[in-house]
């Protein structure tokens, strides 16, 4: 999302909002004010906080945009007419020293929750829940000092924790850590602690570092190759050759090695045992 923010920064910074298309019934979530009152105004910057993107304009309202799971980012350049397919959300268009160009953005599948908000100054919507992003001291001294009981897995995840980490990164950050899916904060001495915030800060200067030397357009945020072990069961674990394991945790599938992270233990998956007993 990081890399993203940048890249439309650098592709929309100083080009006006000339005016916007709604494509789909869902996505804008604010009645007032209007996307009509950024129009005609200048874009200052587009920034990233926790997983959503922030348009700021001069002297306007913020566009404030969220792509969920499945929402991508096209950037056209010239605009074009067309409905966006079928998850076309909206379409902004946007008139800058380079010519006329558009944003549009849409969504693949059906589930319909990439969302997007017009805020006046002073209102923060959604980023109001959000917690410090992880490379902020706040997150530092929740790692380092923390009693949160809850798995580690669990509180990298969310958002009112800690700003922008999905599970992708939350499984690499574990495994880089070398600390069980299962383990809490407050189980952690002192070597753990530091070896977490380490990892999740590397997992995602490496994860940034990747996007950005991305060739490409806008439109797939989501890296299929991009984790080290976030999706790949089964196969060897980058450090060891283990091969790699999954549980199922909370609806989520959490990627792990047995031998770098839970002392060659298997983890019971507790929605299976469940179904089986
Ligand atoms: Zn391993």
């Amino acid at each position: 999302m990081q890399a993203l923010a940048e890249r439309l920064d650098a592709a929309l910074r100083g080009h006006v909002l000339t005016g916007w298309q709604p494509l789909g019934f869902a996505g804008l979530k604010t009645v007032v004010p209007s996307p009509d009152d950024a129009v005609g105004h200048t874009v200052t910057g587009v920034g990233r906080r926790g997983k959503y993107l922030v348009i700021g304009f001069d002297d306007g309202p913020r566009l404030v945009v969220h792509l969920s799971q499945a929402g991508r980012v096209d950037l056209e350049a010239p605009p074009k007419t067309t409905r966006g397919g079928k998850g076309g959300v909206v379409r902004l268009r946007f008139d800058g020293p380079d010519g006329e160009s558009a944003v549009l953005l849409r969504e693949h599948g059906t589930e319909r929750k990439a969302a997007w908000w017009v805020l006046a100054d002073g209102d923060e919507g959604p980023l109001a829940r959000l917690g410090p992003e992880s490379d902020s001291d706040a997150f530092a001294q929740l790692v380092l000092t923390g009693t949160d009981r809850r798995r580690i897995h669990t509180l990298l995840r969310d958002q009112a924790t800690v700003a922008g980490i999905g599970r992708g990164y939350a499984d690499d950050a574990l495994w880089r850590a070398r600390l069980s899916p299962y383990a809490t904060l407050a189980s952690l001495d002192d070597d753990e602690r530091h070896r977490l915030l380490d990892a999740v800060r590397a997992v995602l200067a490496d994860g940034l570092a990747k996007e950005r030397t991305r060739a490409g357009g806008l439109s797939e945020p989501k890296l299929g190759g991009h984790f080290e072990v976030h999706g790949r069961p089964g196969q060897p674990c980058p450090t060891c050759g283990t091969p790699m394991r999954r549980v199922s945790y909370e609806a989520y599938e959490v990627t792990y090695c047995p031998h770098c992270q839970t002392d060659d233990k298997v983890l019971a998956d507790r929605r299976l045992s469940r179904l089986v007993k």
